[in-house]
C-alpha cells in the first residue's frame, strides 16, 4: 500500500542549502519514490525558497501563526511535491534561513521554526481537504516542533500519526529560554522532563525526540556514540533511554552530480578501468595550487576549518607531512586561527603546501579527482559526505574513526589488505601522533602501485548511492505503519 509522508526540513536541494542536511532532504522523495512512498516536503518560506515556487497555489491562510499572517502554498521540489509556509514577517529576511548579515542567530529564531512545527502539524492533522500524510518524518531542531505539537496540541478530533525525528549533527538543538514557553501555545503539560523542558528551557530537538515514534541519525556507529556524553551533548540520556527506537542510516550521494566519468569540472574525465587517467587531474591541480610535481603523493583537504573537523590538527602536522615527502592541497573556510596556521605552514613549506581559502563547488571536485588521498580528522562526524566523494572518484581516504567515516572506510589492517578489501586508512583519536601515523601508514601503501590501484578500484566500486539509503527509510516507514498493511 502507497504511504503519503510528509518531510519536515528546513533546507532541501535545489531550493535551499547550507549544509548536508539540504542533500538528503532534496534527496529523499526521489529515493523513496520507487517504493510506493510519496513524500511532500515543508520548507519555510525563505526569501530563495519563494522564488522557486512558481505560481504557488494557497492551500491555507492563516490570520495569525504564532502572531505573524501567514499562507501555506504548493509548488514542487523538483518532480516532487512541495508545500511552503510563505511567513514574510519570518522568513523573508537578508541574511542566512538561522543568521543575520552578521553571522548573529536571529533573535525570534524559536518563533519562526516553532511556527514552522506549527504548520506541520496543523498539515498532518488534516488542516488542507484533501490532502492527508499516515506519517511525519521532521529533520534536525527546526523541526523537532512539528511532533512537540502533534503530541501535545494536535488539530481537534485528528487521528495520532507516527513519527520520525532524523539527527542530522547534534551539535545543533534549538535550545531557548524558559520564558518563550508560554508563547507557544501549548498546554502546560508539555512542560516536563518528558516533554519540551531540557536543562530549565525549552529544547526543540529534545522535544522532537521525546515526542518521536522513532528517532534516526545518519549512520550506525554515530547513533551509537551519541548514547555517551562526549557525542551526545547533553541528551545522551535521553537517547539511551530510547534503547533501539535509535537507528542509523548512512546518507547517500547524488551519483549525477559526483561521478568522475562525466563530472564537467575535471580537466579529463576517467573510471576505475582507466585510472591511469587521473594523473591529468593531478598535474593540474598541482598548477592550480603552485605546488612543485613530485614522487610523493598529493594529500588533499576539502573542509570546514572547525574544531569539529579536526582542522586544527591538522595545523600541527604540517611540517611533518612536508618532511616525510607529502604534499598537500586545501579548500576550505571557517575559523580565523585555523586560517593563520595553514597560512604560516604554507610560507614555511613553498611549493608543497597550497591553500585556497573560501567556498568552490568545482575546485571541490578537482580536489577529489587529483588529490591521492585526503585527510579527513573529524572529531565527530555524523555521517561526512567529503569521504564518500572521495572514495567514488579514486582518492583515499584517510579518516578519523568516528560516525560515518568509520562506518564507510575499510582500513587497511593486515586482514583486509590480505582480502583485498581495503579503500583506506582509518585512524584511532585526533591527536598529532595519530594523524602523523596515519600519514606515514598512507606513505607505506603508495610505496606499493599495486596495492593503491586496488585501494583506488575498491573504493570506487563501493556502492553510497542513495539506492541502499531510501530502500532503508522506506523499510523503517513500513514498520512504523505496519498496521495499514
Ligand atoms: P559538513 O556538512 O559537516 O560540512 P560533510 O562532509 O557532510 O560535512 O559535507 C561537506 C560538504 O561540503 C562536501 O560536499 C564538501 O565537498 C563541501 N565543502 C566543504 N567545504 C567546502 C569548500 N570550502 N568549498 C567547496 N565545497 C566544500
Amino acid at each position: 500500500m502507497a504511504r503519503r509522508v510528509l518531510s519536515v526540513a528546513s533546507e532541501a536541494v535545489p531550493l535551499i542549502k547550507t549544509g548536508g542536511l539540504a542533500d538528503v532532504a532534496g534527496a529523499l522523495p526521489g529515493a523513496l519514490a520507487s517504493h510506493g512512498v510519496t513524500m511532500t516536503t515543508l520548507l519555510p518560506g525563505f526569501p530563495a525558497v519563494m522564488l522557486g515556487v512558481k505560481r504557488p497555489k494557497v492551500l491555507h491562510r492563516y490570520k495569525s501563526l504564532l502572531g505573524e499572517p501567514a499562507r501555506l502554498v504548493a509548488g514542487k521540489l523538483g518532480a516532487h511535491p512541495l508545500i511552503v509556509l510563505d511567513a514574510p514577517g519570518l522568513f523573508a529576511r537578508d541574511g542566512g534561513p538561522y543568521s543575520d548579515p552578521a553571522g548573529q542567530d536571529w533573535e525570534d529564531n524559536w518563533r519562526r521554526f516553532a511556527a514552522f512545527g506549527r504548520a506541520a502539524a496543523d498539515l498532518v492533522g488534516g488542516l488542507v481537504e484533501g490532502l492527508e500524510f499516515d506519517l511525519v518524518h521532521a529533520h534536525d531542531w527546526q523541526a523537532g516542533m512539528a511532533l512537540a505539537y502533534l503530541r501535545f496540541a494536535p488539530v481537534a478530533n485528528s487521528a495520532p500519526k507516527p513519527s520520525v525525528m532524523t539527527i542530522h549533527n547534534m551539535a545543533f538543538q534549538g535550545y531557548f529560554p524558559e520564558q518563550i514557553f508560554g508563547e507557544l501555545g501549548l498546554p502546560a503539560s508539555a512542560w516536563s522532563i518528558e516533554g519540551v523542558e531540557s536543562y530549565g528551557g525549552v529544547g526543540f530537538l529534545k522535544a522532537g525526540m521525546e515526542a518521536a515514534s522513532l528517532i534516526t541519525t545518519v549512520s550506525p556507529t554515530y547513533a551509537r556514540e551519541i548514547r555517551q556524553g562526549e557525542f551526545g551533548m547533553g541528551l545522551d540520556g535521553l537517547v539511551r533511554s530510547r534503547g533501539t527506537r535509535v537507528r542509523g542510516i548512512l546518507n547517500g550521494i547524488d551519483t549525477a552530480e559526483w561521478n568522475p566519468v562525466g563530472d564537467p569540472y575535471l580537466a579529463r574525465n576517467y573510471s576505475h578501468r582507466t585510472l591511469a587517467a587521473r594523473a591529468a587531474n593531478k598535474r593540474a591541480l598541482e598548477a592550480e595550487f603552485g605546488l612543485e610535481p613530485g614522487e610523493g603523493p598529493l594529500f588533499v583537504v576539502v573542509s570546514r576549518l572547525t574544531w569539529q573537523k579536526g582542522m586544527d590538527v591538522l595545523v600541527e602536522v604540517l611540517d611533518h607531512l612536508v618532511r616525510v615527502g607529502g604534499r598537500l592541497a586545501l579548500l576550505g573556510s571557517g575559523d580565523e586561527a585555523t586560517v593563520e596556521g595553514l597560512k604560516a605552514g604554507a610560507a614555511r613549506h613553498p611549493g608543497r603546501i597550497g591553500l585556497k581559502i573560501g567556498y568552490d563547488e568545482g575546485l571541490s571536485h578537482r580536489l577529489q579527482a587529483g588529490g591521492d588521498a585526503i585527510l579527513v580528522p573529524s572529531r565527530f562526524e555524523p555521517c561526512g559526505l567529503t569521504q564518500l566523494y572521495s572514495l567514488a572518484y579514486g582518492c583515499v581516504p584517510v579518516v578519523a574513526r568516528t560516525g560515518g567515516l568509520a562506518d564507510t572506510v575499510i582500513d587497511a589492517n593486515l586482514a583486509a589488505l590480505d582480502a583485498g578489501t581495503t579503500t583506506g586508512v582509518q585512524f584511532n583519536g585526533v591527536t598529532h601522533a595519530e594523524l602523523a601515523d596515519a600519514i606515514d601508514r598512507t606513505l607505506q601503501l603508495w610505496r606499493s602501485p599495486a596495492a593503491w590501484r586496488q585501494l583506488q578500484r575498491n573504493g570506487m566500486k563501493a556502492d553510497f548511492s542513495w539506492v541502499q539509503s531510501g530502500k532503508a527509510y522506506a523499510e523503517l516507514y513500513r514498520e512504523l505503519t505496519g498496521a495499514m498493511g
